[in-house]
C-alpha cells in the first residue's frame, strides 16, 4: 500500500474534515486521521447532540401552552414528563447517521479515512496506531493538525467523579438534580436542557455574571429566564471538593456549602488535545497548551499547518470550517485566502436563547468612549406569549457608533435569536448603519421588526 500523501490531516473532526474534502476536491492526494469517529466534537458530543437536547428539552412548554391555543391532548399524563431514556437514545441514532453521511462524504470525495491516532516521528512522518494496536507508517509532504480540543476539569479533588460534557451524551438517563459547574456556553447550555427535562439544577459560578465576553445587559436577560425557569444560579462560589459515588454525590463549595446530589456537570472550559502528538519530533512549537499558527494556518515549521480548537483562537465550527477551507484553496486550489476574524456571530442555546454579532455595549464604550456610543433597545414581551401568558421579555438590542451611525453590534435574547443574528450579522458585515436599518421596511407581525424600529 502507498502510505505517501500530498496531505495528511490528523482529525476527522468539522476543520480537519472540511480541508481535507477541498484539498481532495483540487486533485490532492489526502488522509485523514481519526483515533475516535467520525465527525468531531460538533457531529459526535458537541454542538449537533446538544441542540437535539435543546429542541427536546423545549418540548414541555410547548405542550404546556398548546391548551391555551385550544389543543387538549386526550389522554396525556400531566404534567407532562419526557422519556429521557428515549429521548437519549433518539439523539444517539441522529449522531450514528451523520457520523455514517460523513464517511460516506469522505469516500466520495477521494480522502482516504485511516483509523487510528497519529504521533509524529519526524516533520514528515506520522505512525498510526489503530484500536488493535495495529500500526501504519504514513508519509505527508504537509500535515494538518486539526484535533481540537478536550473538556478541562478543575483541580478540585474528587473531580473525576463529575461528568464532563461529552459524559452526558452518553447516559441512558438524567437523575433528579444535578449541579452545573461554570458559567460559560455550555454550563449555561446544559443547565437549561437539565432543568427543561426536569431535572433540579444548581449553577456554580465563581464570578458575578453569566457567559464572560457578551453583552452585559444581554446575559443578565439570560440569567432572568433561567431563573425564572428554577435554576438555582450561585454566583461567586467555586467548586472546592466532589466526593460520594455515582448517582449519589456531595460538592462542596469554596465558601463551605454541601450540595447533595445526583451529578455535576463540570463546564469548565475546554483545551487543545495535544497529548500523544509527539510535537516535538515534528519541530512544532506549542505555547499555553495550544499551537500558535499565522493568518495562512501555518505553524512555525512552514509545511505543517493547525485550524480549529488546536489553535484556540475563536472555538466554533463554522470558524474551524472556515480555516480548513481557506488552507485548503490558498495551498492546493491557487486561490490564496485568509479568514475575516472580525464579525464571527455566535449564539448560546440558552433558554432564553442569546445571539450576538459585533461588539457588546462594555467593549464599544471601551473602544469609543461614551460619547461615542448610542445604544438602542426593544423589550417587550413577543406575541407568541400573549395567549399563553409565559415567558419572559425578548431583548433586541443595536450598538451604533455615535458619529458615523454605524451598528457596531446587533444582540438578542429570545426564540430564534440565532436565526435572526445570523441574517444581521451579513448587515453588519457590509457596514451597515442605522439610518440603513430604519430604512428597511418592517416584516409585520414579527419580532426581528424590531431591529428596523428602534426609535433613534
Ligand atoms: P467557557 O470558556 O466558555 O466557560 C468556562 C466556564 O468555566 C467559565 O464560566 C469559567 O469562569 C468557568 N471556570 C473555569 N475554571 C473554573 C474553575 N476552576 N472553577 C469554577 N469555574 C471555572 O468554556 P465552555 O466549556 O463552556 O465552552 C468551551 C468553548 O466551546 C466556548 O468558548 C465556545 O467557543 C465553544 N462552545 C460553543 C457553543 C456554541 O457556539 N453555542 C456551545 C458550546 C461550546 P470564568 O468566566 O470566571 O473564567
Amino acid at each position: 500500500m502507498d502510505d505517501s500523501f500530498d496531505l495528511i490531516v490528523i482529525g476527522a473532526g468539522s476543520g480537519g474534515l472540511a480541508a481535507a474534502k477541498r484539498a481532495a476536491s483540487y486533485g490532492a492526494k489526502v488522509a485523514i486521521l481519526e483515533g475516535d469517529r467520525v465527525g468531531g466534537t460538533c457531529v459526535i458530543r458537541g454542538c449537533v447532540p446538544k441542540k437535539l437536547l435543546v429542541y427536546g428539552s423545549a418540548y414541555g412548554h410547548h405542550l404546556a401552552d398548546a391548551a391555551s391555543y385550544g389543543w387538549t391532548l386526550e389522554g396525556a399524563e400531566t404534567p407532562f414528563r419526557c422519556d429521557t431514556a428515549l429521548l437519549l437514545a433518539h439523539v444517539r441514532a441522529e449522531v450514528d447517521r451523520l457520523n455514517q453521511l460523513h464517511i460516506g462524504g469522505l469516500q466520495k470525495s477521494g480522502v482516504q479515512l485511516i483509523s487510528g491516532w497519529g504521533r509524529f516521528e519526524d516533520p514528515h512522518h506520522l505512525l498510526v496506531t489503530d484500536r488493535s494496536g495495529g500500526s501504519r507508517r504514513l508519509r505527508g509532504e504537509r500535515i494538518l493538525i486539526a484535533v481540537g480540543g478536550r473538556p478541562q476539569r478543575p483541580s478540585i479533588p474528587g473531580a473525576e467523579l463529575g461528568w464532563v460534557s461529552d459524559d452526558l451524551f452518553e447516559l441512558t438517563t438524567f437523575p433528579e438534580s444535578v449541579v452545573v459547574v461554570g458559567a460559560g456556553y455550555i454550563a449555561c447550555e446544559f443547565a437549561g436542557i437539565l432543568r427543561g427535562l426536569g431535572v433540579a439544577v444548581t449553577q456554580l459560578v465563581r464570578g458575578d455574571h453569566l457567559l464572560r465576553g457578551f453583552d452585559r445587559e444581554a446575559s443578565a436577560v439570560v440569567l432572568e429566564g433561567m431563573v425564572a425557569e428554577g435554576i438555582d444560579v450561585r454566583f461567586g462560589q467555586s467548586p472546592a471538593a466532589i466526593e460520594g459515588e455515582p448517582g449519589n454525590l456531595r460538592l462542596k463549595t469554596d465558601s463551605g456549602a454541601v450540595l447533595a446530589c445526583g451529578g455535576v456537570l463540570l463546564a469548565t472550559g475546554r483545551r487543545p488535545f495535544l497529548e500523544g502528538l509527539n510535537l516535538e519530533a515534528a519541530g512544532v512549537e506549542h505555547a499555553s497548551g495550544r499551537i500558535p499558527v499565522d493568518a495562512d494556518q501555518c505553524t512555525n515549521v512552514a509545511h505543517l499547518h493547525a485550524v480549529g480548537d488546536v489553535t484556540d483562537r475563536i472555538n466554533l465550527t463554522p470558524v474551524a470550517v472556515d480555516e480548513g477551507r481557506a488552507f485548503a484553496d490558498s495551498v492546493y486550489g491557487n486561490r490564496p485566502r485568509q479568514v475575516d476574524y472580525s464579525l464571527v456571530a455566535s449564539a448560546v442555546f440558552t433558554q432564553p436563547e442569546l445571539a450576538s454579532v459585533g461588539l457588546g455595549e462594555e467593549e464599544a464604550l471601551e473602544r469609543y468612549g461614551s460619547e461615542g456610543v448610542t445604544v438602542h433597545r426593544a423589550r417587550f414581551r413577543s406575541m407568541a406569549q400573549a395567549l399563553p401568558q409565559r415567558g419572559g421579555k425578548v431583548l433586541l438590542k443595536l450598538v451604533v457608533e455615535t458619529g458615523s451611525g454605524r451598528i457596531l453590534g446587533a444582540h438578542m435574547v429570545g426564540d430564534h435569536s440565532a436565526e435572526i443574528i445570523q441574517m444581521a450579522a451579513i448587515a453588519l458585515g457590509m457596514g451597515a448603519t442605522k439610518a440603513d436599518f430604519d430604512r428597511t421596511m418592517a416584516l409585520h407581525p414579527s419580532v426581528a421588526e424590531e431591529f428596523v424600529t428602534m426609535p433613534n
